[in-house]
């Protein structure tokens, strides 16, 4: 938030650790430029959001999301800040807030950090109830832009999902660097990055790496070969496959009712 005098210019997303300087930010400068305000935890003043006279996007990230699952639910009994979306970090135990979040009726988006942490049973868990629970109302990302880019056959990448497409948005860090994105921080931001991504799709592929050969790799890209180029993508592979067996079922259901529609209700 204090660096944003060198992006005036710039649709900006606000990173704050508070309401209540979020609003006297908006009494300073022109919302105009503000694209979304980011939330770090769910801070003590939260109930503040209701005093926001603008509308502004709000992305509520958790940082302990085991602890703060009740605050989760009193802030959604207190009826304040309905119009937000829940950032959850994939971190043992994300799982369950994850779900919580959706179960309270929120937007959910995975923040993907260090891929250590990447718990691919947990990832599977969660898949598996979004993909079987009826009555979810709202998306949770990664898994619906994902699912919905290979029913639409659109090549719309993880890194546009993700919000980390360079040559769109770049990440500002509390030091005031550029960088690659909020995991990527060690990446600083050099030239230009408008064709980032076919640079990087071209050098995988003559790479000829597990990349080159991967069926998901038009909507991946190689998000998940950094920061470690030598990080395995066998279990990614396994929840990107769920995700494809669940979209091809939902394409068969779709091309039946077709059929149907089209040859007309049975003669009795
Ligand atoms: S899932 Fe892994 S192997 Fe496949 S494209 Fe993405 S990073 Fe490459």
């Amino acid at each position: 938030m204090n660096l944003l005098n060198a992006y005036r210019e710039k649709d900006v997303i606000v990173r704050a650790g508070n309401v209540a300087d979020l609003i006297a930010l908006v009494g300073r400068i022109s919302l105009k430029n503000m694209e979304a305000v980011e939330l770090i935890g769910i801070p003590a003043d939260i109930e503040l959001l209701s005093q926001l006279d603008e509308h502004v996007e709000v992305d509520l990230v958790l940082q302990d999301g085991e602890r703060e699952l009740t605050r989760l639910e009193a802030l959604r009994e207190s009826g304040v800040a309905e119009d937000i979306q829940i950032v959850v970090p994939v971190a043992p135990g994300f799982g369950e807030a994850a779900k919580l979040a959706c179960r309270l009726g929120y937007p959910v988006k995975l923040n993907i950090g260090a891929l250590d942490l990447l718990d691919v049973e947990e990832n599977l868990d969660l898949v598996n109830f979004y993909l079987h629970t009826p009555d979810l109302e709202e998306p949770l990302e990664f898994f619906h832009s994902f699912a919905q880019a290979l029913f639409n056959e659109e090549a719309l990448t993880m890194w546009d999902i993700m919000d980390e497409n360079p040559a769109e948005v770049r990440y500002i860090t509390d030091q005031g660097n550029e960088v690659l994105s909020r995991r990527l921080t060690h990446m600083p931001v050099t030239g230009d990055m408008s064709d980032f991504l076919d640079r990087r799709k071209l050098q995988l592929l003559r790479e000829r790496g597990e990349c080159s050969q991967c069926r998901f790799f038009v909507n991946c890209n190689g998000y998940f070969k950094l920061p470690n180029p030598e990080f395995s993508c066998d279990g990614v592979k396994r929840i990107f496959g769920t995700l494809k067996e669940a979209v091809k079922k939902l394409q068969e259901d779709v091309d039946k009712f077709y059929d149907e529609f089209e040859e007309g209700p049975e003669k009795g």
